[in-house]
């Protein structure tokens, strides 16, 4: 494999500073921050992620959350000129981002809603793996596993293995009343997708993969201790490395698309910090600086290889 991405959705570089963990820390390492216009404020996963993987503005793909695409544009730039005068938090409720979910969120925002390529659209023989706003699964020379939101459970192209990789792997687990039993599903489901992705690995050849793992940002929501918190980083860098070895690919690339910070708020004890998100990579460092550059970064890697080519590498 030419090239492994795997985002840690929510790792936060200041955090990852202070830990160091073993597989991270050797890693050739910086800040990655959203487009200019989400710089300043609460970057979403959605839109953050639908930028990365195509390039694209979210003024051009019009993802503006994993809840919503951008219905009124007018409207949006309106309101963004005004936005810094509503509190993101006024006594612990997201009054901001409240607004906003009501004036310009319809429906949760489909893979066929984003009309601009994704980078393993571009290239044959990828995997992409629970990346944010990618269902339904399109056809694709590769395996395409969706990621939310999706209804009840995420799709798999091709469909002759879906059943095969359900067994293995259920989906992100939903969070209910009992945390305690929600923090230790998603650590369960993240240790059991590193399985289905090895599984997948095993059965198909692929040059590229994309793969998203929401631990970080799903854990640090609903947990304030650092001692628990540490140990969520140290295990998601553990099973990392033990995927990179098991794949042994070229060049290795871990990203997320925003830090976060400690701020209760609503039901939430974390929430995104749009200056605080990492990348880092193995074999140097990349000169990207902001999530519009990442797509031509990796796109120039597989540049000037044909489809012939790339799938004897
Ligand atoms: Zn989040």
């Amino acid at each position: 494999m030419k090239l492994l991405v795997i985002g840690w959705d929510g790792a936060t570089y200041n955090h990852l500073e202070k830990i160091k963990p073993e597989f991270y820390r050797k890693l050739h390492r910086q800040i990655f921050l959203p487009e200019p216009f989400w710089q300043k404020r609460e970057v979403d996963s959605g839109a953050a992620w639908t930028t990365i993987t195509t390039g694209k503005s979210f003024f051009e793909h019009k993802v503006l959350s994993i809840s919503g695409k951008l219905e009124n544009e007018t409207l949006f730039r309106i309101f963004s000129k005004v936005d810094f005068l509503i509190p993101s938090n006024l006594f612990g409720k997201a009054v901001r981002l409240w607004l906003m979910s009501k004036l310009f969120y319809k429906h949760p925002p489909l893979s066929t809603d984003v009309k601009f390529p994704r980078i393993w659209e571009i290239i044959p023989n990828s995997l992409v793996w629970s990346v944010p706003v990618t269902h339904p699964p399109k056809p694709v020379y590769g395996v395409w596993v969706s990621g939310i939101p999706y209804p009840d459970s995420y799709g798999v192209y091709p469909k002759k293995i879906e059943s095969m990789l359900k067994k293995m792997y259920y989906g992100e687990p939903k969070r209910g009343s009992d945390l305690r039993k929600y923090k230790k599903e998603l650590f369960e489901q993240h240790f059991r997708e590193v399985e289905a992705i090895k599984w997948l690995y095993d059965n198909f050849e692929f040059n590229f993969a994309f793969i998203v793992f929401v631990l970080p940002d799903r854990f640090m929501h609903v947990e304030n201790d650092w001692d628990e918190i540490k140990k969520m980083y140290m295990a998601i860098d553990e099973s990392t490395e033990e995927l990179v070895r098991y794949i042994n690919p070229d060049n290795v690339l871990i990203l997320s698309d925003h830090g976060m910070k400690q701020e209760r708020r609503a039901k939430w004890m974390h929430t995104h910090d749009s200056k605080q998100g990492i990348i880092a990579s193995t074999n140097r460092e990349l000169l990207v600086g902001n999530h519009l550059e990442l797509f031509d970064a990796i796109y120039g890697l597989f540049r000037g290889v044909n489809s012939e080519d790339m799938s004897a590498l």
